[in-house]
């Protein structure tokens, strides 16, 4: 792609400029106030050193500012780097090296996450911005479909995170594709309570101004206070991931959303089968959708007549999008299991300063997802598991996320985590850990999983924990259990 398209804002607000942009729990703007609001910032900005090119790494919470400051970034022409605030100091400095970032725009209260006082680094505390009106000039450049406007570290669950490069035209294609599986609706509204420094909250915030739909911004999730947006802020539309909708389940209790809430979307990660078939029986819609940092946001998603019967499916691909499973080179048929493949003009152009990861991930347009899984022959994506975290135990192959799905489903049990450990019988076999709400004998659970699963899918045995190893973006680290096998720390 190699075209030229408006500012989104500025286009968007010349469209539509009285439609609500952002409503937090203490303010609201429409889009002709976001942009003039966005057109000081970036004033701010460029008075503040920053200027066209530049790497600018934002370090904020979910906040009006911080939608504001990924606007005035873009329209500088500078590159965003969206950094997650659950890193640690070790690990943000990681990215700002690694992103070569010059500026870093962060809330005050976060400074010292990355103030080392070592290096050259820029700090511009987003409380302290310069408040006069500048002399410099209007900063409202056109967008080209092939200029990079973002940059986002993956989540770091297999591995060091890597910089994906996002372009004008990756979030574009995104937020179309989209739409043209969801529909669009004058009425619409999405509730943004993931974190904006992901892909997830970051996808919303370009179809927000694309599409001329309103944002309901949440700071950071709270089951009750989503449930009473969708009840009372005219929500039509949100993105979850499992441990929220469980939660938004639980708080829900007998109540029921109006009939004018449309989808709930959820991603990130599998969806266990008894959450989704209880939100069917409550008459919920969940379209489950298969996405990564690299496709920018969703790639392949149920569609709405498919939501409440295709369950456990992550769906078709976008419209112009095209998905495969491939094993041993050679392309599966329908329910084969295999390496899973995507293709579309969302998928970003490469990582950041990686260029042999790069040619490994994408070969002549597909990218090479790391993910198994099969198609059945209605052509639905069934997502199974992580390629490297497949268990091969005599032969079979056993997915560690449909046993923890089953785990997850007893009453007693909050969270589930299982990983391959060497068996010289089978080769390798499942074993779980386990984190329990109330007491339970571990010949509970081996029963309780005897009765649902395949024997050579059973825990050989468990190791309770008080909490499992998670990453920044609450994503489950089983590296960490496989080297805690390793080590033999198993009580
Ligand atoms: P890293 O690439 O650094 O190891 P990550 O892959 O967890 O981290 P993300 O881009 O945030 O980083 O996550 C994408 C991954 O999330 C997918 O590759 C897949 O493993 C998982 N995922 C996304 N959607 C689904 C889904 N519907 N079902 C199962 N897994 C999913
Ligand atoms: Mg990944």
């Amino acid at each position: 792609m190699n075209q030229q398209m408006p500012n989104w804002l500025k286009q968007r607000a010349e469209l539509t400029p009285d439609r609500l942009a952002v409503k937090t729990t203490s303010e609201q703007v429409t889009f002709h106030q976001l942009h003039r609001r966005v057109q000081f910032r970036a004033q701010q900005l460029s008075l503040s050193g920053v200027t066209k090119g530049e790497h600018v790494a934002i370090l904020m919470k979910n906040s009006i500012d911080m939608i504001e400051t990924i606007h005035a970034v873009m329209s500088i022409g500078a590159v965003a780097i969206m950094l997650n605030l659950r890193l640690t100091r070790q690990e943000l400095m990681w990215q700002i090296l690694d992103g070569e970032v010059v500026h870093v725009i962060c809330n005050g209260e976060l400074k010292e996450k990355i103030s080392n006082g070592k290096n050259s680094l820029h700090i511009i505390i987003n409380e302290e911005l310069p408040q006069e009106n500048a002399n410099v000039e209007l900063y409202e450049l056109d967008f080209q479909a092939n200029q990079v406007a973002t940059i986002m570290y993956t989540s770091g669950t297999t591995g060091h995170p890597k910089g994906v490069m996002h372009t004008f035209g990756n979030h574009w294609s995104s937020a179309v594709g989209s739409a043209l599986n969801l529909g669009l609706l004058p009425t619409d509204r999405w509730l943004l309570a993931v974190p904006l420094f992901h892909i997830s909250g970051l996808s919303i915030v370009m179809r927000s101004v694309i599409y001329g739909m309103g944002i309901v911004l949440h700071e950071r999730f709270n089951a009750t206070k989503m449930n009473q947006a969708i009840m009372n802020d005219k929500v039509t539309i949100v993105s979850v991931v499992t441990t929220m909708l469980q939660q938004m389940l639980d708080q829900l209790d007998k109540q029921r959303y109006p009939d004018s809430f449309r989808c709930m979307l959820a991603g990130g990660g599998p969806v266990p089968k008894s959450v989704l078939e209880e939100c069917q029986n409550r008459k919920i819609p969940v379209y489950q959708t298969f996405g990564m940092t690299e496709t920018a946001s969703q790639i392949v998603t149920l569609t709405p007549e498919h939501s409440m019967t295709k369950l456990g499916s992550a769906g078709k691909p976008l419209f112009s999008c095209q998905v495969k499973i491939v094993k041993d080179g050679k392309e599966c048929i329908a329910n084969e299991e295999g390496e899973i493949l995507v293709k579309g003009p969302n998928i970003t152009k490469g990582y950041w300063k990686r260029d042999d990861e790069t040619k490994k991930a994408l070969q002549d347009g597909w990218l090479h997802t790391g993910d198994q899984g099969y198609i059945d022959d209605q052509g639905f994506l069934y997502v199974l598991d992580r390629r490297s975290d497949l268990i091969i135990s005599g032969g079979e192959n056993v997915y560690p996320a449909e046993i923890e799905s089953i785990l997850l489903s007893h009453p007693k049990i909050k969270d589930a985590g299982v990983v391959g450990v060497e068996d010289k019988r089978w080769g390798q076999s499942p074993y779980a850990f386990v984190v329990l709400h109330e007491q339970l004998m571990k010949t509970d659970i081996i029963e309780f999983c005897q009765n649902q699963l395949a024997t050579y899918k059973v825990p050989k045995d468990i190791t309770f924990l008080d909490e499992l190893p998670r990453n920044a973006a609450n994503k489950l680290l089983r590296r960490a259990l496989k080297e805690r096998v390793n080590k033999g720390r198993l009580q």
